[in-house]
């Protein structure tokens, strides 16, 4: 490799941030919030980033936030991490075990704003960049509709902190921790879409729910006229009626191709070739970070959580904290990459 590419950072500059990172994760663990309820989170996270220098901008779509810093003329380039958490009682036995009954951090976004904040504070320290830095905090990603995304896009994100391109990184239950994975194109799935109501005239109700998950805008619509169809077709042959309620969930996830190359090369350089899985997925299951690149080149990847880590959103599950140098030490090297001052 290049010597020049000695600069960037590397995880040995992180690893001495590990502990204060997972004292951080495990904040946030304790303290969980529902979707469009992370005051706390939000006020808690804008303190140490202005403390460490940041243009802080409160309030973005609700709690979101935007943490700025600039660093001499040059592109920009926005990285997000989400910070809701679900409805849903924690199992874990851990000494840092969620203190809210009936909420818990089961999708890891304590572990995506924690390793966030880890590369908030390297790039503050080191300013090796040169351009401008949006740091986008995100509630409500589990809200389903109306999420946090579509609300901080509404509050005028993009106009308001223009940046050339957008990131974001989800952990990955099943595959080792420190192994990053990519994907061009579709890479997640729409979310749940509920088929609600089916009313028969006599004598009682009946009401079906469904999930329905596919890859392309065209397979979407398709299914979607398919299940209406054939939902009514079937109830009428017994003489019933039919409301159906199709209710969209989130698009597609649709990484750029240039961006996630780029992407998929600073992972390469950060834990070299083995660590790295590309082409990676499609991965059933959805994620609002899709509503970011349809404004945006950009990309969503995936940061392995153990090949002994309980599932998304399982009472068991818990964010690997030893991801926490890993995914500081990429966020910081994409941007010093992005951003190269040389
Ligand atoms: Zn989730
Ligand atoms: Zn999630």
């Amino acid at each position: 490799m290049n010597a020049r590419y000695d600069c960037f950072c590397k995880l040995s500059d992180l690893l001495g941030a590990q502990e204060s990172l997972s004292e951080a994760r495990r904040h946030l663990h304790r303290f969980p919030e529902l979707s469009f309820q992370e005051k706390s989170t939000a006020q808690w996270v804008a303190d140490r980033l202005e403390g460490w220098g940041y243009q802080v901008t409160r309030h973005v779509g609700g709690h979101g936030l935007v943490a700025t810093l600039n660093n001499g003329e040059g592109k920009a380039i926005a990285l997000r991490a989400d910070m809701d958490a679900l409805p849903i009682q924690e199992e874990t036995q851990k000494p840092y075990a969620s203190e809210h009954a009936g909420t818990m951090h089961a999708c890891g976004h304590d572990g995506h704003t924690a390793m966030l904040l880890g590369a908030a504070q390297q790039l503050a320290k080191t300013k090796n960049f040169k351009g401008t830095v949006h740091l986008v905090f995100q509630p409500a990603e589990e809200a389903g509709k109306d999420s946090g995304a579509q609300q901080m896009i509404a509050d005028g994100l993009f106009e308001r902190f223009p940046c050339d391109a957008i990131f974001g990184i989800h952990n990955h239950p099943g595959v080792e921790v420190g192994t990053f994975m990519f994907g061009a194109g579709a890479f997640m799935t729409i979310g749940t879409a509920h088929a609600g109501s089916v009313s028969n005239v006599i004598p009682d109700t009946a009401s079906l729910s469904m999930s329905i998950r596919s890859f392309s805008p065209e397979v979407r619509e398709r299914l979607e006229q398919r299940i209406k169809d054939l939902v009514t077709a079937q109830v009428a042959s017994f003489g019933g009626e039919v409301e159906i309620i199709y209710e969209r969930g989130y698009p597609v996830v649709i990484n750029s191709v240039a961006e996630t190359e780029f992407a998929r090369q600073v992972a390469v350089e950060l834990v070299g070739e083995d660590k790295v899985v590309s082409p990676f997925g499609p991965v059933t299951g959805s994620e609002d970070f899709a509503y970011y690149l349809q404004h945006k080149p950009g990309c969503f990847l995936r940061l392995g959580n153990g090949t002994d880590s309980a599932l998304l959103h399982n009472p068991k599950y818990d964010f690997n904290d030893q991801n926490l140098s890993y995914g500081a030490a990429y966020w910081t090297r994409l941007v010093e990459r992005f951003l190269d001052a040389a």
